[in-house]
Formats: C-alpha cells, sequence, structure tokens
C-alpha cells in the first residue's frame, strides 16, 4: 500500500497518455502551441502498461486517462480495453476534449468504461472557438449527446470560468444541470504556466451565490466513493448536478489520494509543485520491478503536505497543465 508522509493513502493514478492536443485552449497552451516531447519520450503503451501492472500491486485501484489529449495518440483505440481489463483496478475514467469523443464511444462502452469527464468551458459557439482557439464546439456538443444518449453516466462536464470570458454564461451552465443529467464541475483557475492573467480567476464562491440567488438553493449531494475534490450540489428537481472544485479558494490537499504520471513518464507527486521522479530511466534501462517500485515510493514521499497557491499570493507552477494531464 502507498501511504506518504501524512498519512494519505495514495489508490489514484492519472496517466497522461500524450502531450499533444487538437485544441490550444487559452488558459492551458500558448497561441503558437508548446513544445511537443520527441516520440521516443514518450512512453510506449507496453511500457505504460507494466507501470500500471506494478501500480495496481501497490495499491492502485482508480486510473483517469488524460493528456493532452488521449484520442489523438494512435494506438489508443487498442490500449484502453487493455488497460481496463487489467485485474485490481476498480475504476478507469477518463478526462476529454470531446473533439473524437463520437466515434469513440463504442469503443469504451465496450471497455466497460462508463464515466467520461469532458471539458466544456462555452456552450456557444463563437465563445468555444475563442477559449479553444479551433471551431469545434458541434463536434464536442454531438459527443457530449451521444454519450448521454448511449448511457455513460455520469458525463461529467469540466468548465473553467474566467471573468470576462466565460463567466456570462455561469447560468447558462446552471440551466443546463436543471434540465440535462449532466454533471457541470465548475474548476478554479489555476496559475499553471503564463497563460491566463490573474485577473481572470473567479473563486467557486461567487458561482455558487450566482447560481443560487437565479436558481434557488443548491442542495448538497453525500459524497461518493469516485469524487475526488468536487463539492456536489442539485437544484431541487434539477436532473443533473453542480460541482466545485476549488483548489485555490479552499485547497482539499488533506485529502489528495493521487499521483500523476506524465506522457514522457514522470511521476509527480503534486499537480502544483514542481518535484518529479522518472520512472522512465529505470524502465528503459531495463531494470527489474523493485526499481520502479522504489520509483513510485519515491514520488509518494515527496507528496507535499500542502500546494503553495492560495488566494493571497500570486505564485505560478512553471510546468504546463498540456504536459501534466490535468
Ligand atoms: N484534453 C483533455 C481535456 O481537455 O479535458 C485533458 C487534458 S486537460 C489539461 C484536463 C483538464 O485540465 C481540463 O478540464 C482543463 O480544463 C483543465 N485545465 C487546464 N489548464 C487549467 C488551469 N490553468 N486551471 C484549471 N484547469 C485547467
Amino acid at each position: 500500500m502507498l501511504v506518504d508522509g501524512f498519512k494519505r493513502r495514495i489508490n489514484y493514478l492519472r496517466i497522461s497518455i500524450t502531450d499533444r492536443c487538437n485544441l490550444r485552449c487559452i488558459y492551458c497552451v500558448p497561441p503558437h502551441g508548446e513544445r511537443k516531447v520527441k516520440h521516443k519520450e514518450v512512453l510506449r503503451y507496453e511500457e505504460l502498461l507494466r507501470i500500471v501492472r506494478i501500480a495496481i500491486k501497490l495499491g492502485i485501484n482508480k486510473i483517469r486517462l488524460t493528456g493532452g489529449e488521449l484520442f489523438v495518440r494512435k494506438g489508443i483505440q487498442e490500449f484502453i480495453p487493455m488497460l481496463a481489463s487489467l485485474e485490481g483496478l476498480d475504476d478507469v475514467s477518463l478526462t476529454t476534449n470531446g473533439v473524437l469523443l463520437k466515434d469513440n464511444l463504442d469503443i469504451l462502452r465496450t471497455a466497460g468504461i462508463r464515466r467520461i469527464n469532458v471539458s466544456i468551458d462555452s456552450l456557444k459557439r463563437v465563445n468555444f472557438r475563442l477559449i479553444t482557439r479551433f471551431d469545434y464546439f458541434t463536434k464536442v456538443w454531438e459527443g457530449i449527446g451521444k454519450a448521454r444518449d448511449m448511457g455513460f453516466s455520469p458525463i461529467k462536464l469540466n468548465v473553467v470560468a474566467m471573468k470576462g470570458i466565460n463567466d456570462s454564461e455561469v447560468l447558462d451552465f446552471g440551466r443546463l444541470a436543471i434540465e440535462q443529467p449532466y454533471h457541470i464541475r465548475f474548476i478554479e483557475c489555476m496559475p499553471i504556466g503564463l497563460q491566463v492573467n490573474s485577473l481572470a480567476f473567479i473563486p467557486n464562491s461567487e458561482i455558487e451565490k450566482a447560481l443560487a440567488s437565479k436558481f434557488g438553493p443548491l442542495i448538497p449531494v453525500s459524497p461518493g466513493h469516485n469524487d475526488g475534490p468536487a463539492k456536489r450540489f442539485r437544484f431541487n428537481g434539477g436532473q443533473g448536478e453542480i460541482g466545485f472544485i476549488s483548489p485555490i479558494s479552499h485547497s482539499f490537499c488533506q485529502d489528495c489520494n493521487r499521483l500523476r504520471l506524465t506522457a514522457n513518464g514522470v511521476l509527480l507527486p503534486c499537480l502544483l509543485s514542481d518535484r518529479e521522479v522518472s520512472i522512465k530511466d529505470p524502465l528503459r534501462r531495463g531494470c527489474l520491478d523493485e526499481e520502479l517500485i522504489e520509483a513510485f515510493l519515491k514520488a509518494v514521499n515527496l507528496k507535499p503536505e500542502c500546494h503553495p497557491l492560495n488566494l493571497d499570493n500570486d505564485q505560478r507552477v512553471q510546468r504546463k497543465m498540456c504536459s501534466i494531464g490535468g
């Protein structure tokens, strides 16, 4: 079992399948794009499977695939079923921008994946294009609708609300959670990389207030075992839910149960710290499993008690979100 120095049990691994993405969201990637990890530096699928098998032995039972955008990587359609069939995993889920979702839903369903997160920061085509720098709103929206019709559940829609950019749509997202079974999750914009001016930051408390004054009280939903850091609510008579992930205004580090694996084979103990442990180096030296176990233990031991960012400082994390995997 993996337990860190602050007695937190680590059972959740988020894997960035690739650092490449088919969108360039303004808060995530610079306008000209990001320098890509070279192909030979990216973990091969068989390497990922070996790492996950080790992780399972150490008590990891929950995996989320992310990126970059996982569906742009060749061979992902064969990899997902292999990963999902590994014994010892209770939960495999993914986070996608939804651009290629529609054509991949059958594969996900056959692999037994039911829970998906789609990032969609605007419900308006023009605004979607402004934020993502691509005109793919219709594709994403169709993918989400098809996932709903196929019975995927829950379908969580991740929204990063930013002042002057998409804050005017907060009530539209609230209405969506009333009319449709989607779980809208507002994620506070984190100061990662240099993309978004900190003036765009909106604390989730502001969004909560705006929603409650328009649609009535937000009724707390009791936490489930797959919730993670989201505080969940629903509206009276609403079909869906509202969730708030507030890493900046209300740090939830005391309950952190996760490690991240980057596409180029680095284990990250914390999203918002620059500490890291390479697992690719021993792997490519042809090491025994013990050295991979050692890399996991080292990463867990490096987990900070809490990340340093809060409302009162303007520190930034240098690493880019597209390379960490969100
Ligand atoms: N391509 C996939 C997607 O768009 O969902 C997965 C990768 S993306 C980096 C994962 C999540 O990180 C997305 O929901 C995105 O909105 C979120 N994200 C990226 N940069 C962020 C930031 N600076 N603050 C908060 N969330 C961020």
